[in-house]
């Protein structure tokens, strides 16, 4: 039964399914069953390759959701691991080594037992809590978090609060959480010259030359200074090519690519109008291709950040930081379905790598942070 296990217990369990990206390996029947055992309800939607679970406890008309994944990255040369066993979970003192622990089976198997310990206690069930779990979001993020937005998005169901309880922190349990994430906007394009000998350029277009004024300008522009909750919006181009690898042809074509990432303060659309307001002010002649793989995000402002903060604080002393950096995650699909949505979990320094690692007490009060969390959205 749930309501006897210990955080580590359930993780324990977690940590065996080999649930490597977008295979669940059977967690989320494992979760279902859980739920099932609180008195909730479960939905499966899956599709293609890919698992995802929707759990609903209680009939009262506030949402809180905790959103997450029990995908997780391939483990690397498993003779490089401590106990030769990612799939394992070892404990050591107080550390805690597998693959997945911190990302983000650690946060899941907390979740789950706040979640029973919060059941227990409350004799009304007039709250809502619903978990939103995939199996691909390490993976192409298609078949997963889309797929259950669109879901909650055909029942008109809206989360009034949203956890995603990725790995948010850096130096100490509660240093950091997330209230949104960039853009992530990318180009590629080609630049047509005209191909020749190097001694003749009256005879040729180079490329190279054509684009190195816009280079020039792309890279120096201050797009913006950011805001509040985001940094300054930057460009970095990643590649570039061009050339024939000898010393005497001018080359007919320059490929390169480039990636935003961008804040609030923009649209995508503004950040392509802009780039090739510049590209034509160089008369170039060039096609591009853009990737606007993810729209920044900001959550609403509202009563959940002082809720969190405070809950963190009455566990670990520490007051967090809201932040917006690092990479993508699916707090870009679930922004559509929540009004606020904030990530947090445990420390990130050891995701993806070989060795992940988290800890016995992170756990222990990641547990106690989010069953006082429960609390506190429910109590107002
Ligand atoms: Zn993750």
């Amino acid at each position: 039964m749930i309501s006897h296990c210990s955080s580590i217990e359930i993780l324990r369990d977690l940590i065996k399914f080999k649930s490597v990206t977008p295979d669940d390996a059977g967690s989320l029947n494992y979760i279902a069953q859980l739920v099932i055992e609180l008195g909730g309800s479960v939905q499966r939607i899956d599709r293609n390759n890919t698992t995802n679970l929707i759990a609903t406890l209680g009939d009262g008309d506030k949402i809180f959701a905790f959103a997450g994944h029990v995908d997780v990255v391939p483990t690397g040369n498993i003779e490089l691991w401590k106990n030769k066993d990612p799939f394992t979970l070892l404990q050591d003192g107080d550390d805690l080594y597998g693959r997945g622990v911190a990302d983000m089976k650690g946060s899941i198997a907390a979740f789950l037992v706040a979640l029973a310990e919060f059941v227990k206690n409350k004799h009304q069930t007039d709250y809502k809590v619903m978990l939103v779990i995939t199996s691909d979001e390490e993976g192409d993020a298609v078949d997963g978090t889309p797929v259950l937005v669109e879901y909650l998005q055909h029942n008109n169901i809206r989360l009034d609060y949203c956890l995603v309880g990725e790995p948010s922190c850096v130096d100490r349990l509660g240093d950091t959480i997330k209230v949104g994430r960039r853009g992530s906007l990318t180009g590629a394009f080609i630049i047509h010259g005209k191909q020749g000998h190097i001694a003749y350029p009256h005879l040729c277009k180079n490329p190279i030359h054509d684009f190195a004024p816009a280079l020039a300008e792309l890279t120096s522009i201050c797009w913006d200074n950011g805001n509040q909750y985001f940094p300054a919006t930057s460009l970095q181009f990643a590649n570039i090519n061009c050339g024939l690898g000898v010393t005497n042809v001018i080359p007919g074509e320059l490929k390169a690519n480039f990636n935003f990432r961008y804040n609030t303060e923009h649209s995508a659309d503004d950040l392509m109008n802009k780039t090739t307001s510049i590209f034509d002010k160089y008369n170039l002649d060039y096609e591009i291709n853009w990737q606007n793989s993810a729209q920044p995000f900001l959550t609403q402002e509202g009563d959940f950040i002082p809720l969190i903060h405070r809950a963190i604080y009455d566990v670990t002393g520490v007051m967090p930081q809201n932040k917006t950096d690092g990479g993508t995650s699916d707090g870009r699909f679930l922004i559509h379905v929540s009004e606020q949505i904030i990530e947090f979990g445990l420390r990130n320094h050891s995701i993806h790598q070989i060795n992940e690692a988290t800890t016995l007490s992170d756990l222990n009060n990641l547990t106690k942070i989010y069953y006082n969390l429960l609390n506190y959205i429910f109590e107002i």
